[in-house]
């Protein structure tokens, strides 16, 4: 619109500069040499604003003659760039597929038409792992360290490769580079945490943790139950070394930390139990019990004060049990105790809710011995031990992570090296049982870290 009414405007001006100069023709006469010109104003006029327009078309010709070189150039190098950019996106295509002879030329094709390395050299460092050239890969990787911008990425594949190589020194000092420059990096602080848990710097583990959870990375309630456990193992450690006071702390930290991990609150109960603190003892394993009744706590609370005989057994597993009366922990409890004691009825009453219906392998065994021991009645016995094979199987400690079943806690999973990871719980249908050893502290394999 703007335009339309522009145009106008000068189409108005024109017109009235033409009307004028057809009233005031006037004359002109120009002599050079032997030429002479007349003419009209007008002419003249209309003579030099076509000399003037002729003059300009010509200049903005000359500017994009000018210009054309430069255009074709930059026109040159963009199609270069798609063309790198294309080759670049085809060689990760490659990687993805496993295609290493194809990853290379792209990479190779990538580097020539980009001429920036930063870009390729990722891609090169993967197309020559694929290829199994473990050392051009570092080298790869070791250049892109020596890149700000492509620093981090460098160190994560050397970590990758120190894990592989089985170098766990090596791996923990590159992932303390690399929390350095990124320090809420998820990947880091897990692969962290697993190397310093995997060589039992449990001291390096809690600060690590600390700063996942200050982080986020790491929920509170997880990171107190991890927490706890590591206290566990500082405790641990601190007794081995004779440092009875600072196991007693640590001790009471983990407790504290995670009330309901059952290895740390029998270990502590067994602290307590050392220096006379009886009473402080059984209160350690009787809120332990109410929050996950265990057999381990059942010994851990007959081992409190001096030996007592079969029938003072029962008497203490009973108080143990009034935390969870109707727990199936509770009523084996009990009922071992009272077969141990020749408490038949005792046994049998404690038995009989867990025997009807799908009674667990262990309710089985414990009814085989009832009725051996009570009545001789052994084709009974081995009717109960026959249901005992099909029954469902009793619980075990099994691994959140990867859900494998062990006899006994252990700080990290036997078979997928997560940490603190195994719940007191029924095994899920056809889980292979761990050959871990009784109460042993097997750390996981190195290299299974999570990423
Ligand atoms: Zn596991």
């Amino acid at each position: 619109m703007a335009r339309i009414i522009r145009f106008l405007l000068v189409l108005l001006v024109l017109s009235f500069i033409a009307a004028w100069l057809a009233e005031h023709p006037g004359r002109l006469t120009l002599n050079w040499e032997d030429y002479r010109v007349e003419t009209s104003v007008a002419v003249l006029v209309v003579a030099v604003a076509a000399i003037s327009a002729g003059v300009a078309l010509l200049y903005r010709l000359w500017l994009a003659m000018g210009s054309v070189p430069g255009r074709l150039r930059r026109r040159s190098v963009d199609r270069r760039r798609a063309r790198g950019y294309k080759a670049l996106s085809l060689g990760m295509v490659a990687v993805a597929a496993g295609d290493a002879a194809e990853a290379e030329r792209h990479a190779r094709q990538a580097d020539v038409l980009l001429g920036d390395p930063a870009l390729t050299l990722l891609l090169s460092a993967q197309a020559a792992q694929l290829r199994g050239d473990e050392g051009a890969a570092e080298r790869f990787f070791k250049a892109m360290v020596e890149r700000p911008e492509m620093s981090f990425l460098g160190l994560r594949g050397l970590i990758n490769q120190a894990l592989k190589r089985g170098n766990k020194a090596e791996a923990l000092a590159l992932a303390r580079r690399a929390r350095l420059l990124r320090p809420d990096s998820a990947w880091v602080g897990n692969n962290l945490f697993a190397l310093e848990t995997d060589m039992g710097r449990w001291d390096d583990a809690a600060a690590t943790l600390r700063e996942e959870v200050r982080h986020r990375a790491v929920d509170k309630i997880h990171g107190d139950q991890l927490a706890g456990a590591l206290a566990h193992l500082q405790s641990l450690d601190a007794e081995a070394r004779g440092d009875t006071a600072d196991a007693l702390r640590q001790a009471e930290r983990a407790n504290k930390l995670s009330p309901g991990l059952v290895p740390a609150a029998a270990h502590l109960a067994r602290l307590l139990a050392a220096m006379g603190k009886d009473r402080k003892a059984r209160a350690t394993v009787e809120k332990a019990w109410s929050l996950s009744p265990h057999p381990d706590l059942v010994e851990a609370y007959l081992a409190i004060g001096p030996a007592k005989a079969v029938l003072a057994r029962v008497t203490a597993v009973e108080k143990l049990a009034q935390r969870r009366p109707d727990h199936e922990e509770s009523r084996i409890a009990v009922a071992s105790a009272a077969l141990d004691a020749e408490l038949w009825g005792e046994a049998r009453s404690r038995l009989r809710p867990l025997s009807d219906g799908d009674p667990s392998a262990r309710v089985c065994r414990l009814m085989a011995r009832l009725e051996e021991s009570e009545h001789k009645d052994m084709a009974g016995a081995h009717s109960w031990l026959s249901r005992a094979s099909v029954a469902p199987p009793d619980p075990a400690w099994i691994c959140s992570e990867c859900a494998m079943a062990a006899r006994s806690w252990t700080a990290r999973c036997p078979h997928c090296g997560a940490f603190a990871s195994q719940r007191w719980q029924m095994p899920p249908a056809l889980a292979p049982l761990a050959a871990a050893g009784p109460n042993s502290l097997r750390l996981g394999s190195p290299g299974e870290l999570r990423p």
